[in-house]
């Protein structure tokens, strides 16, 4: 057991503010005595949000579900909505909680994103949008996606929980599909403790995001939507601002520690990584590799509970598959995504492992 891990690695640890700098915008805050609703911090972060994600509009929400909540709304969408199995529960539960039923897709093999030639397969006259997700911060095709939504006259919503600052050629993930949602979990690179944001190309939508995110008070006596309590508060948006400045320097760590990662697992046959088209620039969201037994040797789930033997916690994203939710009575005949499912595994992956922490992950792997 010489790899054992003295304290345990789990698979990433939230950037934290620097105290002293935090400290002083609570100060600021205590003096304003201004907590939430629309505040000098959430404007302030709005602002260099999109200035970063280099979108036209972008509004911030308590967190990613409840933004994607709003955005189901803002889109009116309604009937049968086509997504994606290989996904965190929040994707299909935002649309059950619409009235809508999530109409799942088989993804391809490389991208682990949504198939999309399979996705005019499931277009009904109930279809209203599809909801992609760019998995692990790896874009979909979102050309081909346009081109589908555009021939059926179907909405687009990308989950983009993973994709911060994701770009394809030089265009910001968040200018794709009628909108994007952005997760700001601890969780995620970018964090606001918790959090998360819309962003969208057509300035029209606006109005009912912001009706929408605030109970649908228009002003005063004035309610015009049936809208849900979506703020961000002061604290939130306070810690998002001095997290900001963290993040590019966490990049670039992230991008030796992938390096480091492949130069040495990519030694032995079975060990795929995620394909990333040249032009794309990758979020560094997670690092997940896939384990192919036949070729390796051992399974996932062996390796899986290898790790914790040394008190490394990685994580079998996604697994189980949306489809085999016990409340969850569709098909499940999807043998792309079971697959991936069944061999893929996000490890470790934040800026504070050093060289020698990623070393002996790979030695556990590699046996
Ligand atoms: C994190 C995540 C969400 C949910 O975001 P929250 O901010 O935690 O509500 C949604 N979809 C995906 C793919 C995620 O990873």
């Amino acid at each position: 057991m010489n790899h054992f891990f003295k304290s345990p690695i789990y698979i990433t640890k939230p950037l934290l503010p620097d105290r002293e700098k935090y400290f002083e915008l609570l100060n600021n805050i205590f003096d304003s005595g201004i907590l939430s609703n629309n505040g000098k911090y959430l404007l302030e972060l709005e602002g260099s949000l999109r200035s970063i994600l280099d979108v036209p509009n972008l509004r911030l929400f308590n967190n990613g579900t409840t933004a994607l909540l709003t955005a189901i709304r803002v889109l009116n969408l309604a009937g049968e909505v086509i997504t994606t199995p290989f996904t965190f529960p929040a994707t299909p539960h935002t649309l059950i909680w619409n009235g809508i039923k999530p109409v799942f897709c088989d993804i391809e093999e490389t991208s682990m994103n949504i198939d999309v030639f399979e996705i005019e397969k499931y277009i009904t006259n109930k279809t209203s949008a599809i909801l992609a997700v760019h998995t692990f911060g790896t874009p979909c095709h979102v050309g081909k996606i346009e081109r589908i939504a555009h021939d059926h006259n179907l909405k687009v919503i990308y989950d983009s929980a993973h994709a911060f600052m994701t770009k394809i050629v030089y265009e910001s993930i968040g200018n794709f599909g009628d909108i994007s949602m952005f997760s700001f979990h601890p969780t995620k690179l970018f964090h606001t403790s918790e959090g998360g944001a819309l962003t969208y190309n057509n300035s029209s939508l606006d109005e009912k995001v912001q009706l929408l995110r605030n109970f649908g008070i228009k002003e005063e006596g004035i309610i015009l939507e049936s809208g849900i309590n979506g703020k961000m508060n002061e604290l939130q948006a306070a810690m998002g601002l001095i997290i900001l400045d963290l993040v590019e320097e966490e990049r670039k760590k992230r991008e030796s520690i992938s390096n480091l990662y492949k130069q040495i697992l990519s030694q032995r046959n079975g060990i795929y990584f995620q394909q990333l088209h040249e032009l794309v620039v990758p979020s560094y969201q997670y690092f997940p590799i896939r384990i192919k037994e036949k070729e390796f040797g051992k399974s996932r789930d062996f390796i899986y509970d290898e790790l914790k033997k040394y008190n490394v916690f990685a994580r079998k994203y996604f697994y189980p598959l949306c489809t085999e939710y016990s409340y969850y009575d569709g098909p499940k005949d999807f043998p792309v995504a079971k697959t991936v499912s069944n061999e893929v595994l996000c490890l470790p992956f934040y800026g504070e492992l050093t060289e020698s922490d990623v070393e002996n992950i790979c030695n556990i792997i590699l046996g």
